[in-house]
């Protein structure tokens, strides 16, 4: 087992990997920008390292101010967290020619993925179905492009080969919209991600995101840990995610796991991974992969009882996984909410100090949180500063300890989304479960009349 790692990461889930670390009797170095200097993390790490000033680009993407970090500390591997280079196959090289480990797939696999006409090909072949669409990105000839969109019936949506974070796709109703849908794409995708390759596929009118873990060793093992349902979003992010998914036959469950751990041994996958479908009408569709530990990851640990990312240091380090597909017994329901710096229902974000902060306990409940009393939400980042977890043996059970840590969370001196979540945890249809993709924002748009 390592004895060192550096997590090349910030906020909770730098927490969350500091933690497993001293778990394990591993040391924990923790690099941090300008602006994480006094979070109480990098106090707490076993070493820390700065690697730069706030703004992200000349710190927490800086690859080589990561890695010399890694070598002044000696440090035998280094964990990406999720964001930043977390998906970054260069970086993942860069990492394994400097000699160190980096707690993640190969690069190649995170290449592959990236790549989501290259995902989708692969995904294909593996035997995972995928959103009717384009065979491998679109042609230049306008005449195959509609021909391709009439043999996949509107509407259509063009999608960036190399998008990311919700952005670089385009909804197509009509015909006679089409060409100059795919050109606009095109010519952003390539400004956006330098990857002007386009696809299409069919789009979905009132699809549910379903997604499932997956965790593979070195040694040809991969099992799949259930599914979580992330359909509550907001402009392509979540806000609520849950596991299981509510009304979902668990056969249907357990026929696409098995088709994803599969794949992960056909492409020799290694450590964590995300498979995100779109599920409507009884059918799943593979949208893309994430090669990382999600944000979401807790509510599959409490009802698979898998620690995962103490399971991605274990593989990273050679070990194989410690249980089978077999023993992995789902127990229970979860449910997380992000609790983000921002306003309730503007969005804006609220960066500033907290004066108060107030968590919830009691059985069933867990924060992962970086935030405390006094503690400096800066505005460099993301607006997420910790999320809540609660579990229940029944879904019922889930909600209404979630409903009791939000009525006792108190966070002052800068606004919070905790707000929504309370409105949220008492709305009929996301009590009845089952909402689809596109239902907080219809939600949100009704509330503002
Ligand atoms: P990103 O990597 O940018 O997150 P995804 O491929 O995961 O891109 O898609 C993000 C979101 O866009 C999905 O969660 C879904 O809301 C919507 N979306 C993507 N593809 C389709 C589709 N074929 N039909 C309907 N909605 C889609």
């Amino acid at each position: 087992m390592f004895k060192k790692i550096l997590i090349a990461n910030r906020g909770e889930i730098a927490l969350r990997v500091q933690r497993a670390c001293r778990e394990m009797g591993i040391k924990a170095v923790m690099v941090y920008s300008e602006a994480d200097r006094d979070a109480k993390y990098v106090r707490l790490a076993d070493e820390s390292v700065c690697i730069g000033p706030a703004a992200s680009g000349q710190s927490y993407l800086n690859m080589p101010a990561i890695i010399s970090a890694a070598e002044v500390t000696d440090a035998e591997a280094i964990h990406p967290g999720y964001g930043f280079l977390s998906e970054n196959a260069d970086f993942a090289e860069r990492v394994e020619q400097s000699g160190f480990t980096f707690i993640g797939p190969s690069p190649e696999s995170i290449r592959l993925m990236g790549d989501k006409v290259s995902a989708k090909q692969a995904m294909i072949r593996a035997g995972v179905p995928c959103v009717p669409g384009s065979e491998g990105a679109l042609p230049d000839d306008p005449v195959v492009i509609k021909r391709t969109a009439k043999a996949v019936g509107y509407p259509v949506i063009i999608k960036a080969a190399g998008g990311g974070g919700g952005r670089g796709m385009r909804v197509v109703h009509t015909e006679a919209a089409l060409l100059h849908a795919v050109q606009t794409t095109k010519a952003e995708a390539g400004a956006a991600f330098g990857n002007p390759e386009v696809y299409m596929e069919k789009f979905l009118q009132n699809p549910r995101h379903i997604e499932i873990q997956v965790m593979a060793d070195t040694h040809r093992n991969a099992v799949y840990l259930g599914e979580r349902d992330c359909s509550m979003q907001r402009r392509h992010q979540k806000v609520i995610e849950e596991a299981p998914a509510p009304g979902i036959p668990r056969r249907l469950i357990e026929k696409i796991g098995e088709r994803c751990a599969a794949a992960c041994k056909k492409i020799g996958y290694r450590g964590a991974g995300t498979f995100e479908f779109l599920f409507e009408n009884g059918e799943f569709y593979f949208i893309e992969m994430n090669t990382r530990v999600q944000v979401e990851h807790p509510v599959t640990e409490w009802i698979s009882g898998v620690d995962i990312v103490r399971t991605q240091i274990a593989v990273a380090a050679g070990e194989k996984l410690p249980f089978t597909q077999r023993q992995i017994q789902l127990r229970g329901h979860a449910i997380e909410v992000r609790i983000n710096a921002e306003d309730a229902y503007k969005f804006t974000p609220s960066p500033g100090r907290i004066t108060t902060w107030h968590m919830p306990g009691g059985p069933g409940v867990r924060v992962d949180s970086h935030a405390y009393a006094n503690y400096f939400v800066p505005p460099n980042y993301d607006s997420m500063i910790g999320k809540i977890i609660v579990h229940g043996d029944t879904r019922e059970q889930a909600l209404a300890r979630m409903r009791t840590a939000l009525a006792e969370t108190v966070i002052e001196g800068i606004k919070t989304n905790i707000p929504l979540h309370r409105e949220l945890m008492v709305d009929a249809s996301f009590v009845t479960g089952g909402t689809n993709i596109h239902y907080l924002e219809e939600w949100l748009s009704q509330r503002e009349r």
